[in-house]
């Protein structure tokens, strides 16, 4: 348990809010609070309060009073950390909540690092790291879905699967152990066949595991979007008529965008992020400014790296096509480099509500751009007149699914989890230690084999809850949480 008492403003610093928590988590919780608090009942200090209460009063450098907070005392050891809990509830902004916090520290307790709290969390055997992983997850998730899968995996459903994998490999472990120190006397606790009914079982609980993770890590990390294509076919527009708010400009005068203009929505309970790039697209292709070839040059250049790192990073790539005006150089430049650059393209046939027919033009596209893409889907849309973005995000969806690994189609089981890259990646490794043990099982290599590998595989399942971590990657892991956490 650590010493010292933590403080952090809780409540997010940007901006103002109706209310503030300035959080205090250690021993001096109480003592630091009966320093700067006035109870506006009686002259009882925060520490003869009971646990669990809430409390009016004010704050108070000794000089003046500071803000009219509610105070709420929750005593070790049933709390978030369990050690002493103070949590101020403060009426002022940004610069009253930085004066409590400053009091705090000032009177004992020292700044909270980022996820400190939750790290005492899991320090002091509240909750597992595959538990504390899960509160970064609740904190960030963007959409109802993403919450769900954070909030069974805070309640510990993953932690118990690991448990259980845990402990049949640990009794086996015990087994083998015991049978390898009494191998004169030929007692044989588990057999051969056990061995290896376990050891395969405890692989099929893992595939499974990461399989139904890839299916359902969609919603937690969700999907990248560039919107592409030459300056003026509406690439903003359709940023726009997606996001259903206006935030990119939109303008008729091509290339006034400047910059990748990223927004996040939902769709279908995956959180999209959609990202125009008419900045980079106009900045480097000013159309009738420069000559063909020196466009050429500057796309070899400069904005090819830009542009490809844009275009890399997407999952998805939305190839915009202005169906009212032919074809040009810039399009067929621009399918170039998408079609080197990124793998899941939808071509957008956008500003119908300008042409009669739509066929013959679609017909023409499609030959066009055939060299370039494999399979691609189409959408026909008006930008402007919002009209076929429904659709289009249909297609979205459908390429969403394509990507074979997310399972989008039912609804979440129960139970059901998903495990991040670290956690993934310490399942592959126990997988891999347990398929050596199988291995050496099989060839009637020695058992040391077979316990050395079981162990590290153990080791690596460890890693997700915490019981073989190291400091560093509990470091790496607590580092990524806001501060108040
Ligand atoms: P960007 O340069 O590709 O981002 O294109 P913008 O979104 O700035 O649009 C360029 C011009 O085309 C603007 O005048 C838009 O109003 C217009 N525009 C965009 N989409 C449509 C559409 O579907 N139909 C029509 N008629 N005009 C559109």
């Amino acid at each position: 348990m650590e010493n010292d008492t933590i403080v952090a403003i809780s409540t997010p610093n940007i901006g103002e809010g109706g209310i503030g928590i300035v959080r205090l988590s250690g021993k001096s919780s109480l003592s630091i609070a009966d320093k700067i608090f006035i109870s506006g009942k009686n002259h009882a200090g925060p520490s003869k309060f009971g646990t669990h209460t809430i409390n009016y009063g004010w704050i108070t450098d000794g000089k003046s009073k500071i803000d009219e907070v509610l105070l709420s005392v929750m005593k070790a050891p049933k709390t978030y950390t369990r050690e002493d809990i103070v949590e101020i509830s403060g009426h002022g902004g940004p610069a009253v909540l930085r004066k409590i916090l400053e009091l705090c520290i000032s009177t004992g307790a020292r700044m909270a690092q980022p996820g400190e709290f939750t790290k005492r969390a899991f320090l002091n055997g509240r909750i597992d790291l595959a538990q504390a992983e899960a509160v970064s997850e609740l904190i960030r998730a963007k959409t109802d879905k993403s919450a769900r899968f954070a909030v069974e995996q805070v309640t510990g459903g993953l932690s118990q699967k690991i448990k259980y994998l845990r402990s049949q490999l640990i009794n086996l472990s015990a087994n083998l152990e015991v049978e390898l120190d009494h191998s004169e006397e030929e007692i044989k606790f588990a057999s051969g066949e056990e061995t290896e009914k376990i050891l395969n079982s405890s692989l099929e609980d893992i595939s499974s595991i990461i399989t139904a993770s890839q299916k359902n890590r969609v919603y937690i990390e969700g999907v990248k979007i560039a919107i592409a294509g030459r300056p003026n076919v509406g690439k903003s527009s359709l940023f726009n008529a997606i996001l259903e708010k206006e935030r990119a400009i939109v303008t008729a005068l091509p290339g006034t965008t400047r910059d990748i203009v990223a927004e996040t929505f939902n769709l279908k309970g995956i959180p999209v992020t959609i990202m125009d790039t008419a900045g980079i697209m106009a900045e480097y292709l000013q159309e009738g400014k420069i000559e063909i070839r020196k466009v050429e040059q500057q796309i070899e250049k400069i904005a090819t790296q830009k542009a490809r790192d844009v275009l890399g990073k997407s999952d998805i790539v939305l190839f915009v096509t202005d169906v009212s005006m032919p074809l040009t150089h810039y399009d067929i430049k621009i399918a170039e480099l998408i079609s080197k650059s990124a793998s899941k393209v939808i071509l957008v046939l956008n500003k119908i509500d300008l042409v009669n027919k739509i066929e013959p033009k679609k017909k023409e596209i499609t030959a066009k751009f055939k060299p370039y893409f494999k399979g691609t889907d189409f959408a026909e849309c008006s930008a402007l007149k919002t009209d076929g973005i429904t659709g289009l995000e249909n297609a979205i969806y459908r390429k969403i699914i394509e990507q074979n690994v997310f399972s989008t189609t039912s609804d979440t089981a129960e139970g059901e989890f998903v495990v991040n890259l670290r956690q993934e990646e310490a399942l592959r490794q126990a997988s891999a230690n347990i398929t050596k043990a199988l291995e050496a099982g099989r060839n009637g290599e020695s058992g040391e084999f077979i316990v050395l590998s079981v162990n590290s595989a153990l080791d690596n399942l460890g890693e997700i809850t915490g019981e073989t971590t190291t400091e560093e990657i509990l470091d790496v892991i607590f580092s990524n949480f806001c501060v108040g956490k």
